[in-house]
């Protein structure tokens, strides 16, 4: 069987489903069949209608009577119908799950699983899952569930896979480690379970499946990256110390360690491949700024690339005077650059020594005469096309060091996996004199009341805030996350509303679909401290230090991740004085466990290991790479399985150009290849 056929070539996947599909990442018949459930719903021991006790339940029967109404409250729809069976009926109640209006066929049965309640005057099942009942396989009573995409549910896979269930065998071995067949039969029991034991032994192949492929990928990375020959670049001990002694603050022992590492790796001639990683506030700037400065000092180039025009200049700003005063000379180039043709002359020639820009340095055809070393800021923003894009700019034959920097902490059982052939410096000290920014969820009812005065005392105080909003403009939406659309106060309307409720006060807005240009100038603006309040969607999330800016308030806190509440959180406790961040809430519901757990904590790692065992691997990568790497379900605290997929992989490397016979598994480590490499 050709695994690389499109979608299209099974059964019931039509052009549109295909389409679909294709967004949500599945392009082929092996993509297909690793869109593994994200977990199973149990349907055994259905209870005749009229013997229903409250609780949860599962029911058998035929939907009748559906329609939908609006709740006038809070936008929302209400589904409702009969389930009925042999014994009697009962009401079903679904919100905000229109999809349920065209799911059933009256003349087919299904099972529910959900709870059955008494609301308003009646017993109801409410939000019941459901399945088609010849899909669930009777023994087991186990049928998989699916993300949604795009409006393609669970059944809706169950339907393709079933139709596809005799390919399954054709399904080829992939590693030479494990005994034939074992594959296929993972794959096929992971979408048709027959136990929970059968669960068990797909998932646990799988992992190791994904295991090997990654753990492959980055020894593999580890042996190119070596062939490569770089510049040397000498320490020069006196001068950086002259360096660091004209500072204008101490360097944290963080700072010092990871400059060390990096000088060490820069004096060899295979290029250095580092990852900085130092939550928001660290420093991580300094360390990059010292790197430079060494580079400089062998007479190389040096790039600095930072993911938005707002943090170039910032770094530009922050770095170009220090380094001045040590004859280095720096420039910026972004979008916005004027005379680039110029500049351009100055950087091919060697007259400019230190670059700091945008995405322009890489797609604008800048020439360098000596690049030495490439600093790369939040260097999951940047697309491994890009990172190579870079590597030909350089000295031919030569590669430059690499350094790429992050505040997204990659939680350390993550990096034993799959970094664990990645060098890593990590920041984990906090300058000191820092004020801890206490966070406090708050719901948006309460705002008037304990928010508002809490703006004025900053104000008052000669300091600034940020006002961090969802949305540009209203009824944009913003995510699928569950937040309705209705609820999202965009920049525009909150700027419109705060300028009324504060008429004195600097208020303006800032966001990702204004002009390089205009953001410059008002990000400027916001530095200069002349700007109140700042109305600002997630582009200030990355890097923007503004440390007179003391209270930050994110609306639709639900709506984000983890991470990047962390990292917009970090925009503020820069400075000396203490800083507030509050996380509105819309509506009633209960706080997440991701809200509850920010407001506890301010270690980055430490939530980043909280995050992982929330959401799993794959999302966590996701948010490094935009989900170039999907970690499905290789579980990271089973070190036996690491252990072992370790070994095997280290066996498999000796097989030498004799690894190229296994095809398809070494073509699909070239995904996970250009991931875990940074050249
Ligand atoms: P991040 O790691 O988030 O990129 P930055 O490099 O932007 O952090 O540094 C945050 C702030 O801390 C900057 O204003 C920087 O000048 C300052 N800083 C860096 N190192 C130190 C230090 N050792 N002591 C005091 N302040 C420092
Ligand atoms: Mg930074």
């Amino acid at each position: 069987m050709d695994l690389n056929a499109s979608v299209e070539t099974l059964k019931g996947v039509g052009p549109k489903t295909a389409e679909i599909l294709k967004k949500a990442g599945i392009r082929t018949v092996r993509d297909f069949f690793y869109n593994l459930p994200r977990d199973y719903e149990n349907f055994q021991a259905a209870t005749s209608i009229s013997e229903l006790r409250p609780g949860k339940v599962v029911v058998k029967g035929k939907i009748e009577n559906l329609t939908s109404r609006r709740a006038k409250k809070r936008n929302l729809s209400i589904i409702e119908g009969l389930v009925r069976d042999e014994t009697g009926a009962v009401k079903v109640v679904w919100f905000n799950q229109s999809y349920r209006l065209r799911q059933f066929a009256p003349d087919k049965e299904y099972l529910f699983s959900g709870t059955f309640e008494f609301k308003n005057g009646r017993f109801q099942l409410t939000s019941p899952s459901s399945a088609l009942y010849t899909d669930v396989d009777l023994r087991s009573g186990l049928a998989p569930i699916y993300v949604a995409h795009g409006g393609l549910k669970s059944n809706d896979f169950r339907r393709f896979l079933n139709s596809a269930r005799d390919k399954f065998a054709e399904i080829p071995d992939l590693l030479p480690t494990v005994k034939s067949g074992v594959r296929r039969e993972a794959l096929f029991y992971a979408h048709f379970p027959n136990s929970e034991k059968s669960i068990a032994g797909a998932r646990e192949y799988l992992a190791y499946e994904e295991l090997f492929e990654l753990i492959l990928a980055a020894k593999l990375n580890r042996r190119e990256n070596e062939k490569l020959r770089a510049t040397p670049v000498k320490f020069d001990a006196g001068k950086i110390r002259d360096f660091v002694a004209k500072l204008p603050f101490k360097l944290t022992n963080a700072q010092r360690r990871a400059a060390w590492e990096i000088f060490q790796d820069m004096e060899k001639n295979t290029p250095m491949n580092r990852l900085l990683q130092g939550d928001v506030g660290s420093g991580k700037t300094m360390v990059a700024a010292l790197a430079a400065y060494e580079a400089f000092l062998s007479g190389g180039q040096v790039a600095i690339l930072a993911p938005t025009a707002i943090l170039a200049s910032q770094h530009y700003e922050g770095i170009g005077p220090l380094l001045g005063g040590f004859g280095v000379k720096t420039a910026l180039l972004t979008g916005a650059t004027k005379k680039k043709p110029e500049l351009k002359k100055m950087i091919a020639s060697g007259e400019v020594n230190v670059v700091v820009g945008t995405h322009a340095l890489l797609t604008d055809n800048t020439e360098f005469s000596n690049l030495t070393l490439v600093v790369i800021d939040e260097q999951h923003r940047f697309g491994v096309e890009q990172r190579q894009k870079l590597t030909l700019k350089s000295p031919k034959d030569k590669a430059p060091h690499l350094l790429a920097m992050t505040a997204t902490p990659i939680p350390r059982s993550l990096q034993l996996t799959i970094f664990g052939d990645l060098d890593v410096s990590i920041l984990d000290e906090l300058p000191k004199g820092r004020q801890p920014i206490e966070t406090k969820i708050l719901p948006e009812i309460e705002l008037s009341e304990k928010l508002y005065p809490e703006i004025l005392k900053t104000v008052k105080a000669g300091q600034q805030v940020y006002w961090i909003c969802k949305a540009i403009e209203d009824g944009a939406g913003g995510d699928n996350s569950g937040t309705n659309k209705a609820d999202i106060t965009s920049v525009k309307a909150r700027t419109k509303r705060l300028q009324e409720l504060f008429p004195k006060l600097k208020i303006e807005l800032l966001h990702g679909k204004m002009k390089p240009l205009e953001k410059d100038e008002v990000m400027g603006r916001f530095s200069e401290g002349k700007i109140d309040i700042l109305v600002s969607t997630t582009v200030v999330e990355v890097g923007v230090d503004v440390p007179n800016a003391t209270l930050m308030i994110i609306e639709n806190a639900e709506g984000y991740g983890l991470a990047q509440l962390h990292q917009l959180r970090g925009r503020v406790g820069r400075g000396s004085v203490k800083s507030d961040c509050f996380l509105l809430t819309s509506g009633d519901a209960t706080p997440s466990r991701r809200l509850k757990e920010l407001e506890k904590s301010s270690d980055g790692f430490h939530l980043a290991e909280v995050d992982l065992k929330m959401r799993g691997p794959g999302e966590i990568y996701g948010a490094l790479q935009h989900g170039a790497l999907d970690l499905r379900i290789a579980s990271l605290s089973d070190t036996k399985l690491i252990q072992k997929a370790q070994k095997d992989a280290e066996n498999f490397l000796k097989l030498g150009p004799g690894m190229l016979q296994y095809k398809e598994l070494m073509d699909g480590i070239s995904k996970y290849q250009q991931i875990t490499t940074l050249n």
